[in-house]
């Protein structure tokens, strides 16, 4: 019964029921060559969305293959900047005049309430323009020399790009990777993951449609452990941008090893959120609770370790939970719906199992740690206080909404506390003080630090990880770095 659906949902439906996706290799849909195929869930209903084609070896081959023929044809390095550039700007227009049907694919398949998959919408289309912007901007320099000689450096694309990419933001993480490595002048091989791969395929087609000559993107659902690793160790494979686990990307690293492919990795995060006494407490208590518990917590850089003064602990402890108590867990197309499932059942294992070891190690649970429902993946805002930060429940990342409550009594203790982590990919400190705001978040070892606000993203800003949170940086400036390689030139004359 499609009574009450809008108009997106519908033609969403439509293309989800329209039969098994494929692989787009060469320009073309394409079977696997194994003719294998896989199941994608709706984990709002755990029933099969869509069967999709998957990618095994062979078929890696022939999309490297048609990707290296793409990058040393005219069609497509051979074009100026500025067409390049209105590529992007078509693929732009048409994420934009596609919104509610893009959206409406990705919360069928992420389980993310439609509200918040739409609001990203423009936030992806800016991120093709932004880069189609810095399309006829990559320069290179001269340097000064004496009379005899002429020294240059050009900046040249890296060649073919393997671009793997996690569940939880399929539309918006592909945009941050498919749009500079395109704008650079790469071509790539895009892997969307396994649990989650039709909102990006949707997109495929709509690039196809703005005339992109064929090869430069070819995209090819499969699995991790096969067709993500025949990317990783692919000898013709110039570099691969990875988003992922901090394990998987360990695997990826090692294996591009094998012909030095550059790299670079945008893995998980445990990220502390801190609240000094004198903060608006009202705005860092309700963006304390928006930062675990957006995308039900499956998001990198989810505010998962709260920092609280000790003269507002209590206080501020009682008030989250207040107020996530209010989030209201649901089906992904209910308009007041702030939660919507997990990915998959083991995702919710996983995060249950967290659940009862923070209880185990002696936290105390103050709001939620169980499902809802029996159907579906749906799990509550969950809140631990009285946390210590060596427990696992502050180590390690859930990737669920659970949020762990750790109190300190001084500037210098929460920096010890909050660096003491594997991870370091984000931060936010709250506080009216300027001068704390600064100190605090220059000692933070973070990638992005918010100050008096949490989660907020600018295509020009960067986002990336110290420590073992990643290796290089996405978006702005940094992302062309990322993609192109410079060439030093040497002129006597
Ligand atoms: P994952 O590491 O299991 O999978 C990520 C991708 O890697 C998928 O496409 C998967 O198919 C592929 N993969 C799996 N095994 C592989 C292998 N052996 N070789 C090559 N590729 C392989 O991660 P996930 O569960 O999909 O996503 C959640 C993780 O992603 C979390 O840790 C989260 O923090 C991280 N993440 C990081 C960012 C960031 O920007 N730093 C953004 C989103 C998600």
């Amino acid at each position: 019964n499609t009574t009450g659906f809008n108009s997106g949902q519908l033609r969403a439906l439509n293309w989800i029921n329209s039969g098994t996706k494929k692989l787009f290799i060469d320009g073309k849909w394409v079977d696997a060559q194994s003719g294998k195929t896989f199941a994608t869930e709706n984990p709002a209903t755990e029933q099969v969305l869509s069967e999709v084609s998957e990618a095994g070896e062979t078929d890696i081959d022939k999309a490297v293959a048609a990707a290296r023929q793409a990058f040393e044809s005219a069609a497509w390095s051979g074009i100026s900047p500025h067409q390049r550039a209105r590529y992007l700007m078509q693929i732009a227009d048409a994420i934009e005049s596609h919104g509610d049907e893009l959206a409406s694919i990705e919360s069928y398949d992420t389980g993310v309430p439609y509200t918040a998959s739409r609001q990203r919408i423009p936030h992806i289309a800016e991120t093709f323009r932004y880069y189609a912007g810095w399309v006829s901007k990559l320069y290179g320099t001269t340097n000064p020399s004496d009379d005899s000689r002429f020294i240059y450096m050009l900046r040249e694309p890296m060649g073919v790009c393997a671009l793997i990419n996690a569940w939880n933001v399929p539309l918006g993480m592909a945009a941050t990777k498919i749009a500079p490595a395109l704008a650079c002048g790469n071509t790539a091989v895009f892997k969307p993951a396994e649990q989650a791969p039709l909102s990006v395929l949707r997109l495929t087609e709509l690039i196809h449609e703005s005339g992109l000559p064929a090869g430069v993107l070819n995209v090819v659902p499969g699995l991790g452990p096969i067709a993500g690793a025949a990317m990783s160790a692919h000898t013709g494979i110039d570099k691969i941008a990875f988003t992922g686990s901090t394990v998987v990307g360990r695997h990826v690293l090692q294996s591009a090893a094998n012909n030095m492919k550059k790299v670079s990795l945008e893995l998980g995060g445990k990220s502390p959120n801190i609240i000094f006494p004198d903060a608006d407490l009202d705005s860092a208590i309700a963006a304390s609770v928006v930062s675990f518990c957006r995308n039900s917590g499956q998001i990198c850089s989810s505010g998962t370790r709260l920092f609280v003064h000790n003269e507002i602990y209590d206080m501020v402890v009682e008030q989250v939970c207040s107020v996530a108590e209010q989030y209201k867990v649901g089906q992904p197309f209910e308009a007041d719906t702030q939660l919507g499932p997990l990915i998959s059942r083991r995702q919710m294992d996983r995060v249950l199992s967290y659940v009862q070891e923070g209880t185990r190690e002696g936290a105390r649970l103050r709001l939620g740690g169980h499902r809802v429902g029996d159907v579906g993946y749906f799990v509550t805002p969950t809140i631990f206080s009285h946390v210590k930060n060596e427990m696992k429940i502050a180590q390690e990342e859930i990737f669920g909404p659970v949020l762990s409550i750790i109190p300190f009594s001084n500037e210098s203790e929460v920096i010890l506390k909050s660096n003491d982590s594997i991870y370091g990919l984000a931060a936010a400190v709250w506080t009216r003080d300027a001068s704390r705001a600064q100190r605090v978040s220059r000692a933070l070892k973070a990638g992005r630090v918010w100050i008096n606000t949490y989660g907020d993203a600018d295509p020009g800003m960067s986002i990336g990880g110290y420590k073992q949170s990643g290796i290089g940086r996405e978006y702005g400036a940094e992302s062309i770095d990322a993609y192109t390689q410079t060439k030093s030139v040497l002129m006597k004359f």
